[in-house]
Parts: C-alpha cells; sequence; structure tokens
C-alpha cells in the first residue's frame, strides 16, 4: 500500500471547526482517519459540528471550547487535548475573524480583536502545541493564511496585516521547530462562501467581482482545500516547511 498519503490513525486540532472552513478541514482529516478535535467558543455549535462528523460513521472527535486569545485558557485546552489522546500529531490553525471598514473608521478595538484573533491567537496555540511536539520530536503545523496577504484591497487592512503576518509567523515557526522534526506550513485561500463572508456573497457586485477576479471563474467550495490540507499533514509533503501554498484558483497568481 501506498503510504505517502497516509495519516490514518493520527491526532489533530483544528481550531474553528464548528462550522465553515475549519469543519470542513475537520471532515476531510476524519476522512482520511484522523481523530479531531472539534473547536470553537460556542458549545452547542461544536456539539452539532461533532454529531454531524461522528453521525456519518467517520471516527472519534472531542469537543473544545477555549478562546484562542487566552493564553491560560489556551494552555488548558492543549493540556486537556493531550491528556485525553496522550498526542497531538496536527494542528490547524484556523480560527479566524474579520471586519470591514473604511481605513479610518476601524476603531482601537477592532484592530485589537481582530490581531488578537487571528495572529495572537495563532502564536498562542502553536507554542503550546509545539512544545508537545518537540518533546516527541514530530508534528505538522498549518497555519490558515489568505490571499490578502498578497493583494492589497480596500476596507480589510487590519485583517491583511494579520494574513501577511501569517506567512512570516509561518517562516519563524519553522526556522525553529525544523530541527525537531516538526513541519510548519500555510495554506491561504481565497474567496470561499462561509459565515465569515456572507455579506461579500450576497453583495452581487463584490460576487461576480470574485468570479471575474479569479482565473477559474468561481467561488472556491471549501472541499477544495481538502486536498492540499492532507498533503500538508502528511508523509508526502516531509521536506516541505515554511511554505505559503494558495488555494485560490489562481488568483494571486493574475494581476
Ligand atoms: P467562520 O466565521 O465561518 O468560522 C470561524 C471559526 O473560528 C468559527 O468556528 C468560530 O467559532 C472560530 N473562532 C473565531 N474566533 C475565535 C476565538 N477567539 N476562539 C476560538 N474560536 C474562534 O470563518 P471561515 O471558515 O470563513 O474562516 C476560517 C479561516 O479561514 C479564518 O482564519 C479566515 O481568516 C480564513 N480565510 C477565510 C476565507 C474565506 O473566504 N472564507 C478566505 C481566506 C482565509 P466561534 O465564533 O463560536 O468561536
Amino acid at each position: 500500500m501506498n503510504t505517502l498519503f497516509d495519516v490514518s490513525g493520527k491526532t489533530a486540532l483544528v481550531t474553528g471547526s464548528s462550522r465553515g472552513i475549519g469543519l470542513a478541514l475537520a471532515g476531510g482529516l476524519a476522512d482520511a482517519g484522523v481523530r479531531v478535535v472539534v473547536h470553537g467558543r460556542n458549545r452547542d455549535q461544536v456539539d452539532a459540528a461533532r454529531s454531524g462528523l461522528e453521525k456519518s460513521g467517520r471516527v472519534e472527535t472531542i469537543a473544545s471550547t477555549f478562546d484562542i486569545t487566552d493564553p491560560a485558557a489556551v494552555a488548558d485546552g492543549i493540556a486537556a487535548i493531550e491528556n485525553e489522546w496522550g498526542v497531538l500529531d496536527i494542528l490547524v490553525n484556523n480560527a479566524g475573524i474579520q471586519r470591514r471598514a473604511p481605513f479610518t473608521e476601524f476603531t482601537f478595538t477592532d484592530w485589537n480583536d481582530i490581531v488578537a484573533t487571528n495572529l495572537t491567537g495563532a502564536f498562542l496555540v502553536g507554542q503550546q502545541a509545539a512544545r508537545g511536539m518537540v518533546t516527541r520530536g514530530s508534528g505538522k503545523i498549518v497555519n490558515i493564511g489568505s490571499v490578502q496577504s498578497q493583494l492589497g484591497r480596500a476596507g480589510i487592512a487590519p485583517y491583511a496585516a494579520t494574513k501577511g503576518g501569517i506567512s512570516m509567523l509561518t517562516k519563524g515557526m519553522c526556522a525553529d521547530l525544523a530541527v525537531s522534526g516538526i513541519q510548519v506550513n500555510a495554506l491561504a485561500p481565497g474567496y470561499f462562501a462561509t459565515e465569515l463572508t456572507k455579506a461579500l456573497v450576497a453583495d452581487e457586485a463584490f460576487s461576480s467581482w470574485v468570479r471575474t477576479r479569479t482565473p477559474a471563474g468561481r467561488w472556491g467550495d471549501v472541499a477544495d482545500l481538502v486536498g492540499t490540507l492532507i498533503y500538508l499533514v502528511s508523509p508526502a509533503s516531509d521536506f516541505v516547511n515554511g511554505q505559503t501554498i494558495f488555494v485560490d484558483g489562481g488568483m494571486t497568481a493574475v494581476v
């Protein structure tokens, strides 16, 4: 049997997997035989997502509801997972938020919330998960970036800054952790219809701009992200480290 893409039996935390992209990624991992921690702050949504995954008979899951912006909660949350399963092989740093406003109208609170969730949250969860991975001498971390790390667009300066930060956080983590047998890469999606983008989907002019600006001629489907994630957490990518891979229908390849 070809084991290049075999991830079965591994354990993974996908932050923000109660809906949207995170839920699709958790489902993809579950389909590949990975035990998954379903995570988000809203317990009801986490439980609904879990029962959806378990109903299809896929794999064992754990619920987790820590706030990724709270260092003590992150430490407790990761410890609880490691106590339950003994090991955390894979971390997908996916949880994130977006707020849109003209640059001069963003509040200090907006800026702090976006940075705390998208960048500080990825740092805190990444650091805590990496500690156990270093001890075990192996681990795979995938940080979810965005095409906005490359494209300047009006109305999302704080979000774009955090996603640019994710690409450099990924390189820095790789530089420190590769020697311990850990890979840290980023997966950067284009435009996908989720709760985060629902106002954009509803705006026909914007929605049509996405289709025109994307060489593939359409919005992404969350299922489009699963193959790249499996690649990044499987033995097939063992020598790939510190990279940001865009899954965007070609959006960042063209002007
Ligand atoms: P959603 O809003 O659908 O889901 C976000 C998830 O993150 C939810 O599970 C939410 O649960 C969780 N979350 C948010 N804040 C926190 C927090 N402080 N602590 C714990 N969990 C939290 O977003 P998407 O699925 O669209 O986005 C997922 C990721 O993909 C984000 O990083 C986003 O930036 C990125 N991305 C999305 C794109 C898109 O087109 N949709 C494009 C490019 C990147 P709860 O609110 O209950 O905590």
